[in-house]
């Protein structure tokens, strides 16, 4: 076997938006590698890209990389809502040129990128190093020698399943869209349907920024074992249907995107030695749309910080300050919003037209709380203050109706 080996001090496997976002904030000197299976950064497509204006201001996404929605509806089969969203702009993320961008903040640096490149295996050496075995596409192995390993392989858990140190999630949400022409379409609405068409999962819609219109459906397996292509066939071949939620989609679907993301509880521990997981390997999505990018930016930064800080003090206090900070700003919100996600994945059509009844009569507030995965105590008690106004209200109707006053 023909084989060379590199060196480095962070291997990072995986060049997503966690990944990519940790070799970014890496200090310039520190010698990194990324390796990556696909050929291109960004390509295929694998998710959706929904993401709020907050967070694209916040981390600094440039104009030209997102397309505003001013338009939010859900549907359910027997049940319509507006979604009134007040302040909060709902984005669309063109995620290709976002990752190609993120993958540039790091061109200066000493930092290679090994495309096409597989990473297969992982030991921890005597000297206290990492050697990893890694294969470009029809190449011989490689070995990368590296004090630090970066787990961001997204769902693959690559690393992790490596060294046996976490198993591969067994709960995952499986999604696929096509993307069409924009036709008659209105670029700047998004759709969610729910209900019979779409079991334990949802359906989505909508424009992006470079002009075409991309309709999608997730599921999560095992909860079901219904494959989301098939379902989505059904939604984009059924006219009715489409034309209730007053879309058009003309001749064939341009491209096919198809990816899966875990849907797991979440689980703290990020740190393992010197071996670190971020991103979808380290279950970031919010469980209750499965919107991860925005939280893989924010903290793929902070790994690269705090990786900078532990490589040139010695120390892996750092590395324990990021798996705090992940805690701090996700334990609590995670837990309530996996309780909403595993409710929600056993919802009949019946409970599903119930509940988009009620997304229609909900302040933004809690409309954004729950979309964004964010449950603050305050924003609890002020939702539960709101739900319980509302059960009084009907109740009050109910009992002046039965009493003939109403
Ligand atoms: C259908 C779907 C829709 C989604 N919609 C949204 C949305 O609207 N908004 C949002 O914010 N998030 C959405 N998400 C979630 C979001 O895509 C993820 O949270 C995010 O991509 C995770 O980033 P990551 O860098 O951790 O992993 P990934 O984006 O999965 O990147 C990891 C990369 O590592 C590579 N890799 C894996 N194994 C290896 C290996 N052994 N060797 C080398 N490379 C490897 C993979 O090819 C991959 O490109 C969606 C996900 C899915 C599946």
């Amino acid at each position: 076997m023909n084989e060379t080996t590199l060196s480095c001090d962070v291997l990072i496997v995986g060049a997503g938006p966690a990944g990519l976002s940790v070799a970014a904030s890496l200090p310039d000197e520190l010698a990194s590698i990324i390796v990556h299976q696909d050929r291109e950064i960004g390509l295929p497509v694998r998710t959706s890209g929904a993401c709020w204006m907050q967070d694209v201001e916040r981390l600094g996404i440039p104009e030209g990389m997102y397309k505003r929605m001013r338009s939010n509806e859900v549907f359910a089969d027997k049940e319509h809502a507006l979604i009134e969203l007040g302040d909060e702009i709902p984005v669309i993320l063109d995620t290709p040129k976002l990752y190609q961008w993120l993958a540039r903040q790091s061109d200066h640096k000493n930092r290679r990128l090994l495309m096409a490149t597989k990473f297969l295996t992982t030991r921890l050496r005597e000297d206290g190093r990492y050697e990893s075995t890694v294969r470009a596409r029809g190449g011989p192995e490689q070995r990368v020698v590296s004090r630090y390993v970066v787990d961001g392989s997204g769902w693959h858990f690559a690393v992790l399943d490596a060294l046996g140190l976490v198993a591969k999630p067994e709960r995952l949400a499986v999604g696929t869209e096509y993307e069409y022409p924009l036709g008659r379409n209105a670029d700047d609405r998004v759709i969610a349907f729910v209900g019979r068409k779409v079991p334990a999962g949802y359906g989505w819609a909508f424009g992006t920024a470079h002009g075409t219109l991309r309709i999608g459906v997730g599921v999560i397996q095992p909860d079901t074992d219904a494959s989301p292509r098939a379902l989505l066939d059904a939604v984009v071949t059924d006219r009715a249907y489409l034309a209730r939620m007053g879309l058009d989609l003309q001749g064939p679907p341009l491209v096919v995107h198809s990816g899966i993301l875990p849907s797991v509880a979440y689980d703290a521990r990020l740190v393992f030695g010197r071996v670190i997981r971020v991103g979808d390997s380290a279950n970031f999505a919010t469980p209750t749309l499965g919107e991860g990018i925005r939280v893989c930016i924010e903290f793929g930064r902070l790994l690269g910080e705090k990786l900078g800080e532990a490589a040139r003090t010695g120390r892996d206090g750092p590395l324990q300050e990021y798996e705090r900070a992940c805690r701090r700003k996700l334990e609590r919100d995670y837990k309530w919003g996996f309780l909403v996600n595993t409710r929600a994945a056993r919802y009949t059509p019946a409970q599903w037209n119930a509940s988009v009844r009620r997304m229609g009569q909900a302040g933004p507030d809690a409309l954004v709380a729950t979309f964004r995965g964010e449950f603050p105590r305050a924003k609890i008690a002020r939702m539960a203050l709101i739900f319980l106004r509302q059960y009084l209200r009907a109740r009050l109707r109910r009992i002046r109706m039965r009493l003939g006053w109403g």
